[in-house]
């Protein structure tokens, strides 16, 4: 290796990066980072930047969620030069394709004792990690199996009989992670578990199948999220034990909420398709990434990706968490947008509309409601922006508020929450995203929380739509997508959580004081009138 001019070493042989995402939901903002160093990276040094999906997850992986993916990386302009599109030399790029590599490498491992047979049943797991925690220890295979003959191991599996793959970690001493911006991170190799490589049904772990494929694909620089540090430990003694290199680390940092917590869809919206969906410029949404943890050498906000690429130097990322600051992202969004001329900011605006590709769909819902072309653009407004502000019609957030079935209005924002909040889980996991599946999902909720139909309904429309009024509800929310509709419902949620129910319910339990007193002030009149009174005509 030699050092490059930005300090990071770089192999003789050319460099080549990868981005790994695991197709398990929505495009992260987080993905969009790492790929966006990695790239810049591959193209500062003349190398490669691949991208591999790693759905070793069979259950929680769908071929939706990589679709997505690398659609919003390509929004994005963060086109990868091999992949499982586009083909390449170090092929298949999905894991799930490449299942006998993985398993030809966990025999190498049995074979020279870096990797041993387990046959433990879920039941004593669960008994080891019960007395592990009384104990106050914290969880470690107990190593059971780590001392069974090999021979009569393999002899008990080729009866069928159910195991999965451990590495053997090392018990004493430390293992040295070299982390490029942090220098060796040491670790004590008794807390690091014996890891399962490849389970019980023959599919291989992130940690097997991410170094095998890390070497096969000839990676030279590891760029990648924070949180994984702690496995390469267990990825350092999987290099050792096969006899490989390992490549350089660079453990980039977390992006954090404005309260330094790391970032979560909770504080944040942290879906790429909501970025493009807000009207966000792709060159400005790189541009604000570029920046976290990072800066120009002439400290300059607005630059290109090639001046990224010409500048850039990875020693000089900051660890110390970056915040995702929306309304940084849209100062710099708007400076792009001034720097156009006129003209170009039009054609960017109805590009962006055609782009969209969802105006037919747009059409046919709202086409019972446009009686002039020029309501068009206010009745299609909802699907062509991030969030909407619901102003007088919050109180209908309050589940049962204006009930009519029953008079009085029902003040209940905590069975309002949770209709949402259980709304909110369903449609995370709901797949596909179907007007079938989003209705059966919102008359759950909506029973659930014991709330009429009509107002668990009118709840949901105003939190996604802003308004009372909106077309079909179900439709509009398949169209909107699941991104941005589960940041509206959020939105009502935290609404509902904060201070803003109570000035509605203040506000309701005012108007009604103020009809009672009207009545018992009309009461006394006709008292002393000596007249009849009938409350209803109030
Ligand atoms: N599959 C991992 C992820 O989802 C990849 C982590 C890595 O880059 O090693 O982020």
């Amino acid at each position: 290796m030699s050092a490059s001019p930005s300090s990071i070493p770089v192999p003789k042989t050319p460099v080549r990066v990868r981005i790994a995402p695991s197709p398990t939901g929505d495009p992260h903002v987080g993905t969009a980072y790492i790929a966006l160093f990695n790239l810049a990276f591959a193209r500062s040094h003349g190398g490669q930047f691949v991208l591999r999906i790693e759905d070793t997850d069979q259950k929680r992986s769908s071929s939706e969620s990589e679709a997505a993916i690398l659609k919003s990386l390509s929004w994005c302009g963060l086109q990868w030069d091999e992949g499982p599109d586009v083909g390449g030399p170090y092929g298949p790029y999905r894991q799930s394709e490449r299942s006998d590599l993985y398993i030809a490498h966990c025999e190498q491992l049995i074979a020279s004792a870096r990797a041993y047979r387990c046959f433990c049943s879920a039941e004593r797991l669960t008994e080891v990690r019960a007395a592990q925690r009384a104990a106050g220890v914290d969880w470690r295979y107990d190593g059971h199996c780590r001392n069974h003959d090999p021979a009569a191991s393999k002899a008990r599996a080729d009866t069928g009989e159910t195991h999965v793959i451990r590495l053997a970690m090392p018990t004493e001493g430390t293992t040295a992670v070299p982390d490029a911006l942090r220098g060796a991170v040491i670790y004590d190799n008794h807390r690091v578990d014996d890891q399962i490589l490849l389970k019980s049904d023959g599919l291989p772990t992130y940690h097997l199948a991410n170094v095998v494929d890390d070497h096969l694909m000839e990676i030279t620089h590891v760029i990648r999220a924070e949180e994984w540090i702690n496995s390469t430990p267990k990825h350092m003694e999987l290099y050792d034990a096969f006899g490989w290199e390992p490549p350089v680390f660079i453990h980039m940092p977390l992006l954090r909420n404005a309260d330094k917590s790391k970032i979560s869809k909770r504080k944040n919206p942290v879906s790429l398709d909501y970025y493009q969906r807000s009207g966000i410029l792709p060159e400005a949404f790189v541009n604000f990434l570029s920046l976290l943890g990072y800066s120009m050498p002439d400290e300059r906000e607005v630059f290109t990706f090639a001046e990224f690429v010409a500048d850039l130097d990875l020693s000089r990322i900051s660890l110390g968490g970056p915040v995702f600051d929306r309304v940084k992202l849209e100062h710099i969004n708007g400076l792009y947008l001034r720097a156009m001329t006129p003209a170009q900011l039009a054609n960017r605006a109805a590009a962006w509309l055609e782009e969209d590709g969802r105006q037919e769909a747009i059409a046919e819902l709202v086409q019972e409601r446009v009686p002039t072309l020029a309501s068009w653009n206010q009745q299609i407004d909802m699907f062509h922006r991030g969030t909407v502000s619901w102003g007088e019609d919050a109180r209908h957030l309050l589940v049962g508020c204006g009930s009519r079935k029953k008079k009085s209005v029902r003040l209940d924002a905590k069975r309002s929450r949770l209709m949402f909040e259980d709304l909110i889980a369903q449609l995370e996991a709901l797949k596909p995203w179907q007007r079938d599946g989003i209705e059966a999902a919102l008359r759950a909720s909506v029973t659930k929380a014991g709330a009429l139909i009509g107002d668990g309904f009118m709840a949901v429309r105003v939190a996604i739509s802003g308004s009372t009024a909106s077309p079909g509800l179900f439709e509009s929310i398949e169209t909107l997508g699941r991104a941005v509709t589960l940041v509206r419902l959020r939105a009502a949620v935290d609404w509902l959580r904060g201070k803003g129910h109570l000035e509605t319910e203040i506000a309701g339990l005012e108007k009604r004081l103020a009809a009672l007193r009207t009545s018992q002030e009309r009461l006394i009149e006709a008292q002393s009138a000596g007249g009849r009174f009938d409350p209803r005509e109030n």
